[in-house]
């Protein structure tokens, strides 16, 4: 039997558990699957990340660059092999001396280069494409950084509504059931604080 969406999106704070994930007082999983941290997604021990890349995927600053100096070398020797990715599109690779065990390299919009609208389409394109090839892979756990908010300049807030917003319409398309854990991993407090303030549009409490 298919539970009731209010059973499936209850707002419980139940504590992080055997995932490993680093304890900060502002941690918090806001359901049977959704969780917003604030870490360095380089430490994490799950099975996937997400890895905010341009289309080269031959590695960048920000959390690419971090990604790739945490990986090592090998990384970037895979990454030559997958001929590029398109903005909105992902592909998947080990995650060599990563603690995790695949990166999900997600190519984000830059926001000056594309409409708003283009954008927007792009920027939920990632979060889908991440998803489905976590679950492609069968990976029971995966984080996202804000995708597209540093650099490309994507404004925050609506990336945060847009990431969660995607992220929401998966789930309630049934594709993400095999997904145990569903990860927003924010580096800086101000991604941090936006999430808070905007996860229960799409995640309401009951
Ligand atoms: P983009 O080019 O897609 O804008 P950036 O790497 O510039 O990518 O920024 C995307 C987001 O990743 C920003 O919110 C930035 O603060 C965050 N970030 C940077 N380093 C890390 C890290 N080690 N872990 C998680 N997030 C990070």
């Amino acid at each position: 039997q298919i539970p009731t969406l209010s059973l499936l999106y209850k707002l419980s704070r139940i504590p992080l558990d055997a995932d490993h994930l680093p304890s900060h007082e502002s941690n918090a999983t806001f359901n049977d699957k959704i969780s917003i941290i604030k870490a360095d997604i380089t430490s994490l021990v799950i099975d996937g990340i997400v890895n905010a890349a341009n289309e080269a995927l031959l590695g960048g600053g920000g959390v690419d660059g971090a990604i790739h100096r945490a990986a090592g070398p090998d990384l970037v020797d895979e990454c030559r092999g997958l001929d590029g990715c398109d903005a909105g599109d992902a592909k998947i690779t080990d995650g060599y001396d990563l603690p995790s065990k695949k990166v999900i390299h997600a190519v984000g919009p830059r926001w000056y280069a594309l409409g708003p609208e283009d954008a927007q389409a792009k920027l939920k394109s990632c979060y889908r494409r991440g998803l489905e090839l976590a679950v492609e892979h069968q990976l029971k756990s995966i984080a996202f950084p804000a995708i597209s908010t540093g650099v490309f300049s994507y404004p925050n807030v609506k990336a945060c509504n847009d990431a969660l917003s995607e992220v929401r319409k998966f789930l309630d398309e049934g594709k993400g059931d095999g997904l145990q854990r569903i990860i927003f991993c924010n580096f800086l407090q101000k991604d941090q604080d936006i999430y808070y303030k905007n996860v229960s549009k799409h995640f309401p409490p009951v």
